[in-house]
């Protein structure tokens, strides 16, 4: 999504450390004990904030922390968060690919992909938020029996994340050419409001972290 970008939103997001993380943050004992919490989602590229805001306030025993690298899209979120006096919502302004591998790991229930950028030409499937090597980076953030859930209107991006999940350790829970939308755990986003006015199809696809060893953790040992 390209935003122009607001002159308020980093001094916005500075001003609310008790919600917005620095980078920095993750690895300091604060960012560990956050982090740490129970049931903890995350949500990469939160866009606007309509799905994090929604699902925080309709779950709000669970913790939902939310990276997105607009710092204006960001703002946005956060402002919502603000206002709606959420306490269950943390946030963080960088670039998932540069900064998830600091995240403490077997800490997330689920993370949510929700309308990726798709990155259609080939030389540029390293950015996609579905590349093989993030997805070994979501496996060792993810719980035992954690889940990915990817919503896209991208037919592309939907095939390449579905078959970079099936050679890996994931299995598949669902498969989706037209999701309708009534999952009591899920929440409309910004973009799928605007494609499903538009009666465009939304993929979906739900994969769990497999209970077998993971073929490219270089710390996994074969078991007999
Ligand atoms: N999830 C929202 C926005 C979708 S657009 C919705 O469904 O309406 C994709 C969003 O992901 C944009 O806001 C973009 O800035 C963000 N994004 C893309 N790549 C990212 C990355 N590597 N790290 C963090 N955010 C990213």
């Amino acid at each position: 999504m390209r935003m122009k970008h607001k002159p308020w939103a980093e001094p916005y997001l500075r001003s609310h450390p008790e919600i917005v993380l620095t980078p920095s943050e993750i690895t300091s004992d604060r960012g560990k004990t956050l982090l740490h919490l129970t049931p903890l989602f995350l949500e990469i590229g939160t866009g606007k904030g309509d799905f994090i805001v929604g699902m925080a306030q309709k779950n709000p025993d669970a913790y939902f922390f939310g990276i997105e690298k607009s710092p204006t899209a960001l703002a946005i979120t956060a402002k919502k968060v603000v206002e709606a006096q959420l306490t269950n919502v943390m946030l963080l302004n960088d670039d998932a690919l540069l900064i998830l591998d600091l995240f403490p790991e077997q800490t997330m229930q689920a993370i949510f992909l929700n309308f990726s950028d798709p990155w259609p030409k080939k030389k540029h499937s390293k950015r996609r938020l579905t590349n093989e090597k993030v997805l070994s980076t979501y496996f060792k953030l993810l719980k035992k029996n954690g889940k990915i859930y990817v919503k896209t209107d991208n037919i592309g991006l939907f095939e390449f994340s579905y078959e970079n999940f099936s050679n890996m350790a994931y299995d598949i829970v669902e498969y989706s050419h037209d999701y309708d939308g009534h999952d009591a755990f899920d929440y409309p986003t910004e973009y799928e409001t605007k494609f499903r006015a538009q009666n465009i199809k939304i993929n979906r696809l739900i994969v769990q972290k497999g209970e077998h060893t993971h073929e490219t953790d270089p710390s996994a040992t074969e078991t007999v």
